[in-house]
């Protein structure tokens, strides 16, 4: 990989705060290496490249620990933190996780084992995926991925997962339109999403301030994710030509998601007035990333709303996605953060690693060249986001609030030992830094997160909706199962799951 070693030099931004000599101090203690953006293993591949060539703000830190930074994981536990992070130190069995799934989910995660048991089943399951029927797909696997089909369901879901010590949640209408779907109905789309905002979010969030025993600050935020194609119909074609001709059409799909953002705003105010106390946002908007040539819309999107909803000294209601696979990443992250400077918005990010890369026609040119090259990308992004929140003044910082939104061990465990430190204990602004991941997935890391090691900030994203028009996703899910979760996969996970059903039966 090539990457440029300078000397260790700081933003001049983050040296002109208050409290400036922390943030050296806890800089000059990771040493920070930077690497320019033209760095970057891929070569850029954008115009965005060529406008920010000279801009030299265009770097970000790479405090990227390597594999021999990063403590082994113990057997007994998938993550392994640093000791500012107290474990209880006794043995845990790394199948405890599952005893808190019923039996059908358990036969659930045992066909997913059996799907990913090698290579070459995976490749053949993910073939016969389309014709598989959907009524096989709910019995078997749609139950673990999704939270149903209606608000009811959903919130159920979402107290489902409050037994588990999980204290929020991600919820997404899950109405695939990326390749252009006509069928859907934008209005229907909306309409639904606001109900979600009023009828789960806001009422499970109060209920989770409510009955957690915890400090009001102490509650991860409430999501509600827009898929930006779900907003306009043809939305793919008129996020692709949004300065093109479709003009008129891409206000129409920025009204939509306004909309939605405005429910989120109206939301927090009224549970401001009922808990003053709470400096986080208490429920968020989320705008998902979608396939890269569709992107450019979607950038243009969350500036937009950005501008309208996420005023400077107050909390980010509105977050947006970058892909860290994308070899342009780094520089468009610096280059999101000066346009907010400029223009007098705060920033609320998700970083993902990317979704898209086993249907990325440019792949080679687009996504960087390896895995490696991502992950260091991605943690680079999150420690630059981490710092950035926590190294100054409540709602001082540009950068307002982060979703780590992963199931990388290494790439949690980078977080949680950044954000939970003695050093921070009476931070406030760490209530913006959220650990989030999908449902159904790396359920053993975030058992860990949880019971282990009591990191509260960790919320899982809830699909819902009618589970034909969730097959897309589950197809990317049983994609990622494969390249992602691969240890805990595959025949581990169905000699996990036996044994806990095999465990059951001679208790009963
Ligand atoms: C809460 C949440 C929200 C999400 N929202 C979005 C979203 O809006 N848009 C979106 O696109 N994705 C989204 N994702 C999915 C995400 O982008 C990843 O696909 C998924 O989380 C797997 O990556 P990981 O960080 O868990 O890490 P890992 O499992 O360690 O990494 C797998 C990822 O690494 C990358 N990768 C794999 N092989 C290579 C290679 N050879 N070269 C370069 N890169 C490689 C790919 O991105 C792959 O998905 C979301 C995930 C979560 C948990």
């Amino acid at each position: 990989m090539s990457v440029r070693l300078l000397p260790t030099r700081l933003p001049s931004r983050l040296l002109t705060t208050s409290n400036a000599s922390a943030t050296i101090k806890s800089l000059s203690q990771t040493q920070f290496i930077y690497r320019r953006f033209h760095d970057t293993p891929n070569a850029q591949s954008t115009a965005t490249q060529q406008s920010l060539q000279n801009d030299p703000t265009h770097m970000i830190p790479t405090n990227t620990p390597s594999g021999a930074d990063l403590a082994a994981p113990t057997p007994s536990s998938p993550l392994s933190f640093s000791t500012s992070l107290k474990h209880p130190g006794k043995k845990v069995s790394p199948n405890e996780y599952l005893k808190a799934f019923n039996n059908k989910e358990l036969i659930s995660f045992m066909m997913m084992g059996l799907c990913t048991l090698n290579s070459a089943t995976l490749k053949l399951c993910i073939k016969m995926f389309p014709y598989v029927p959907m009524a096989v797909i709910k019995a078997l696997v749609y139950r673990i991925y999704c939270g149903g089909e209606t608000l009811d369901e959903v919130k159920q879901a979402g107290l489902r997962l409050h037994e588990r010590g999980i204290n929020n949640m991600m919820i997404s209408l899950t109405i695939e339109a990326c390749d252009g779907n006509d069928n859907i109905d934008p209005e229907y789309i909306i309409d639904e999403t606001v109900k979600s905002i009023n009828g789960i979010l806001e009422p499970h969030t109060r209920t989770m301030i409510e009955t957690c025993d915890k400090n009001i600050n102490d509650i991860p935020s409430g999501y509600v994710a827009l898929k930006p194609t779900g907003f306009a119909k043809n939305a793919a074609h008129v996020l692709k030509n949004y300065k093109n001709g479709e003009e008129a059409a891409f206000a129409e799909l920025v009204a939509k998601a306004t909309r939605a953002c405005q429910a989120v705003y109206d939301a927090n105010k009224r549970l401001a007035k009922e808990y003053p106390d709470r400096t986080a946002p208490f429920v968020v908007a989320v705008i998902d990333a979608e396939k890269h040539d569709l992107q450019p819309g979607v950038y243009e999107l969350q500036r937009q709303l950005y501008q309208k909803f996420n005023k400077v000294n107050q909390p980010c209601y509105v977050v947006g996605t970058l892909q860290m696979y994308l070899s342009e990443s780094a520089s468009l992250l610096a280059q999101e953060e000066r346009l907010a400077q400029e223009n007098n918005y705060r920033l609320g990010l998700k970083l993902v690693r990317g979704a898209y890369i086993h249907s990325e026609k440019e792949r080679s040119s687009i996504i960087h060249k390896t895995k490696q090259d991502t992950d260091d990308n991605y943690n680079a992004g999150i420690t630059y986001c981490i710092d950035s929140i926590l190294n100054q003044k409540d709602k001082e910082s540009t950068i307002g609030h982060l979703v780590v939104a992963s199931h990388n061990a290494d790439s949690l465990k980078l977080a949680s030992s950044k954000v939970y430190t003695q050093e921070n204990a009476t931070n406030i602004n760490k209530s913006n830094v959220v650990l989030g991941q999908l449902l159904g997935m790396a359920d053993n890391i975030t058992y860990d997160l949880i019971k282990n090691y009591q990191i509260g900030n960790v919320i899982k994203y809830v699909p819902w909706g009618p589970p034909l028009e969730t097959k897309e996703y589950l197809l990317r899910r049983l994609e990622e199962n494969g390249d992602a979760v691969r240890n805990d996969n595959g025949w581990p996970l169905v000699k996990a799951t036996c044994g806990t059903l095999i465990g059951r039966l001679f208790k009963a």
